[in-house]
């Protein structure tokens, strides 16, 4: 037996000092030729244990129950998704064909980042293999995104009295919709958007802070725009835990965005977002959100970049 001091030590001399949220079960929803990379958890999960991650750096995701959904979705729309009972014109909204995997994907992306949250309030930090639909609103799904998987976490930790306050820092493409709609009003989550202007949704509606840039802006218009934000919102917000949607879709090889951002330019992003935070000691959650490149190894490189960024950072503050 070893003390919990002596097994703290030995855990962060691992290659991973923190955890991981995963399971098999993410990558298994067949999509057919549908847009959304859903092979990227696996190759990203493989990637990883090729890197040194041991297999007790992974925690599986439980599936989110229908009373923790309720902290955000309304009663109907949970029961219409447990159901399957979508019309047509909802699932043209969704974007996804409707399954049964699809379902639990969906169920267990919410468990699993509400299980990350717990993780990185223990520890510091933690990643979602997986987690960050963003489109998904209270009464309905948008945009490949069913249910709001952050928001839920947000409010699951409030309700628990282990959270006052929190921010969201979305660095998708796409605004995060569903996410600034859900928390409009309340000043205990502070939602930051950075995203393309000319690009899905249509219609954005106000976050706490939006910054909206335009096709073709590149790294520099970017990366400036960002430090306008960081680290000063940390420091005059002061949350108590952060929600990082590192998407992979800001990258010029997308198939989606328009952004026009390098790798180098996204891990620079990644930088300003995990390094402020963790020089503030705060407790960071990060989810992968979306990522649409021509080539999915470009995107799970952008997703492994960002937790390279994780790795460092967290080694030397925590
Ligand atoms: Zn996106």
């Amino acid at each position: 037996m070893v003390d919990l001091k002596t097994a703290l030590r030995i855990f962060r001399r691992r290659k991973f000092p923190f955890k991981f949220v995963y399971s098999d079960s993410y990558w298994m929803v067949e999509l057919g030729n549908h847009i959304f990379p859903i092979k990227k958890y696996l190759r990203i999960y493989e990637k990883l244990l090729g890197a040194g991650a041991k297999k007790d750096n992974f925690l599986s995701p439980p599936l989110v129950t229908d009373e923790e959904l309720q902290l955000v979705h309304s009663a109907k729309y949970v029961k219409k998704i447990r159901s399957g009972k979508l019309s047509q014109s909802e699932l043209l909204t969704l974007e996804i064909p409707y399954s049964s995997e699809g379902t639990e994907f969906a169920f267990m992306n919410v468990g699993g980042t509400i299980r990350t949250t717990e993780a990185a309030l223990d520890e510091g930090l933690a990643v979602h293999i997986g987690g960050g639909f963003h489109h998904a609103f209270a009464d309905h799904g948008e945009g490949f995104c069913v249910f709001n998987d952050v928001a839920v976490a947000l409010e699951k930790m409030r309700h628990e009295g282990r959270i006052d306050r929190a921010m969201v820092v979305d660095c998708d493409v796409h605004q995060g919709n569903g996410t600034a709609d859900i928390f409009s009003g309340k000043d205990y989550a502070f939602t930051f958007s950075i995203h393309q202007m000319d690009l899905y949704p249509a219609h954005k509606p106000s976050g706490s802070l939006d910054v909206g840039l335009w096709s073709g802006d590149g790294d520099d218009k970017y990366l400036s725009a960002l430090r306008e934000s960081f680290p000063r919102l940390y420091q005059e917000y002061q949350p108590d835990l952060v929600f990082y949607l590192a998407g992979a879709d800001p990258y010029e090889k997308d198939q989606l965005g328009a952004l026009k951002l390098s790798q180098a330019g996204l891990k620079e992003r990644d930088e300003i977002v995990i390094g402020t935070a963790c020089r503030l000691g705060l407790p960071l959650v990060i989810v992968l959100a979306g990522g649409y490149a021509w080539d999915l190894e470009d995107t799970v490189t952008i997703h492994l970049n960002t937790i390279a960024v994780a790795q460092r950072y967290f080694r030397k503050y925590y």
